[in-house]
Order: structure tokens, then C-alpha cells, then sequence
């Protein structure tokens, strides 16, 4: 099937082959492009286009409304760095909450975590959840543990509705438009103040350093106000828009920047290829141009 404005064929070098490319818009004024050997998904569900395609340089890729949201060849860098920071820099997640993150991926890296009790998925779209079990099992494998508690609900809501309950927030959600928009606000990071345990820590993904300036600066004054600590922290991430992500923690009392040892819990002792207690602390110091972004 063809996504109609995302896949153009073009002729190939034989006149039997067509070339299939999947474009994403990064902005008005910048596109990439993947060619792909087949598109095995595409709806419109309640919220947003959601399609699964396969690609020659990144494999398997989740797109919604047209942007990427993980590829099977990238997805470890952003999903490591987005679950470990904040699970080694805590002394004892127990209670984790994820918002967003239907594809997995995050709760994947989360149970990795010998000490964790339970981890509540709140994702909007249910068919995220549905077509990842099915087209990306690599990413979405822990979503049957049973620690893991799925919730089909908007998260904006549920973490107004929670109180002091969870050791660790994890923010992974899309882009800010559509349901996404209420999770970069002040009055959310208030809400996920208030749904954290008195010692506990939350991280969100916060978009390009390159391409998003305005919002990094916006989110990173806004978690700053309603948390004590508020670090910003970045990863290479090549398919999304600039190839460097920037997080931004917000916690009550521990250090982001700091991961822990506690007991058998070591950075050492879990499996992984980009996260490790160097990388954990590298990616927390600054290049000039973005530490200028957080200046008050
Ligand atoms: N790693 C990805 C990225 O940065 O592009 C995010 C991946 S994950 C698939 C994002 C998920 O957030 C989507 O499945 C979307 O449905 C979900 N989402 C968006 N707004 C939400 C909301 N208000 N509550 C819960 N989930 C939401």
C-alpha cells in the first residue's frame, strides 16, 4: 500500500524496478528520506495515521502522522538513555509510570531493573500498543510481563488524578501537537510533581536542540519552577529531527547526572549498547550553544 504524500515511486535503474521512499517533513524546510521495501501497516485510528514500514538503513519503523517515532536499528540509544538516567540516578525505583511509549521500547529498559515492582503504561492510542505487539516485537517484548500495567487513558489526566505514588515518571511521548501538546506544559510538570513520591524523579523527552530551541528553553524554565532540580541531558538519536535529543529531568532530591550503586543494581550489571555509567555522566555536560539555552 502507498502512503499518499509520504511514498513516491521513482524509476530505478532497471525499468522494473520501482523505488519506494518514505519522506518525513522535520520542517517546512527540511525532509528525510528512507527507502523502504514494503509498508506493512497504515490506519487512521482515533488519534492520529499510524503506519509500520520497513526500511533498507534502519529497519522496521513506527510512524505517526508522518513522523518517525523508533526504528528497530536506533530505538536502543533513545529508549536506554530515556529509562536508565533516571532508574540509576534514584536509589530504588520501585514504582515506575511511563506516559506515552506505546511502542515498548521504554518499558522494555525499565524491566530490566531487578528492584522494580511495577510499571504503569499510559498510553492515548490503544492501536500503538496493538500494532507494535504485532509488527515490533524486539521493541514492545516486555509489554506481556506481568509488573506491567497498561492503562488506556490520556496521561495528562491520569497523572493529575495520581498522588505521591510513583518513584519514577518517564515522559515518552510524541511530538508536542495533537494529544501530545498538554505534556509539555507547566501545569503538567506541576501534575507529575504531585503524582511523585517525595524522593522521586521524572524525565521527558524534550525534542532537538537544533530544531527546537524555543521549546527546550520553554520546558527546561518550567520544570526548573516546578522542581528543585532540573537537568537537561542529550543522546544521538539519527532519526529524529537534528540527530541530537535532548531530556530534561525534573527531581525532588536525587541528581540526575549521578547514577548509583545499590546492591546488586550497578550501571555495570545491565544489558545494554549505548547506556553505561560514563555515557550517563557524559551526557549531562553541556556544549556551549545548548547550556546558552537554559540561561535564565
Ligand atoms: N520515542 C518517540 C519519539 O520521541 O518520537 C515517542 C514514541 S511513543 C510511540 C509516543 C506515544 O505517545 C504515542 O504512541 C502517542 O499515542 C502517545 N501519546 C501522545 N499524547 C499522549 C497523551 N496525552 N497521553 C498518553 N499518551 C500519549
Amino acid at each position: 500500500m502507498l502512503l499518499p504524500g509520504l511514498l513516491s515511486g521513482t524509476k530505478g535503474v532497471l525499468s522494473d524496478l520501482m523505488e519506494l521512499w518514505f519522506t518525513e517533513n522535520q520542517t517546512n524546510d527540511l525532509k528525510l528520506s528512507c527507502r523502504i521495501t514494503r509498508t506493512l501497516h497504515r490506519e487512521k485510528t482515533e488519534f492520529q495515521d499510524l503506519a509500520v514500514v520497513d526500511t533498507v538503513e534502519y529497519g522496521r519503523m513506527l510512524v505517526l502522522d508522518g513522523a518517525i517515532q523508533t526504528t528497530v536499528k536506533d530505538e536502543f540509544v533513545y529508549h536506554e538513555m530515556i529509562a536508565h538516567v533516571p532508574m540509576l540516578a534514584h536509589p530504588a525505583p520501585e514504582k515506575v509510570l511511563v506516559i506515552g511509549g506505546g511502542d515498548g521500547g521504554t518499558v522494555r529498559e525499565i524491566l530490566k531493573h531487578p528492584g522494580v515492582r511495577e510499571v504503569t503504561l499510559v498510553e492515548i492510542d490503544r492501536r500503538v500498543i496493538e500494532v507494535s505487539r504485532d509488527l515490533l516485537p524486539e521493541t514492545s517484548c516486555g509489554l506481556g510481563d506481568p509488573r506491567v500495567n497498561i492503562r488506556i487513558e490520556d496521561g495528562i489526566k491520569y497523572v493529575k488524578e495520581t498522588r505521591r505514588a510513583y518513584d519514577v515518571i518517564i515522559v515518552d511521548s510524541s511530538d508536542p501537537i495533537g494529544p501530545a501538546v498538554g505534556l509539555f506544559s507547566y501545569d503538567f510538570y506541576k501534575a507529575v510533581f504531585e503524582a511523585l513520591a517525595d524522593d522521586g524523579m521524572f524525565v521527558a523527552q524534550t525534542e532537538s536542540p537544533f530544531l527546537n530551541q524555543n521549546l527546550i528553553r520553554q520546558v527546561y524554565a518550567d520544570i526548573s519552577k516546578a522542581f528543585p532540580v532540573a537537568k537537561l541531558y542529550l543522546a544521538p538519536v539519527p532519526t529524529y529531527p537534528g540527530g541530537l535529543w535532548s531530556f530534561t529531568a525534573g527531581s525532588k532530591v536525587y541528581d540526575p547526572a549521578e547514577p548509583r550503586d545499590v546492591g546488586e543494581k550497578r550501571p555495570e550489571d545491565l544489558e545494554t549498547r549505548y547506556y553505561t555509567r560514563e555515557v550517563h555522566r557524559a551526557a549531562f555536560v553541556l556544549p556551549p550553544f545548548v547550556a546558552e539555552l537554559l540561561r535564565p
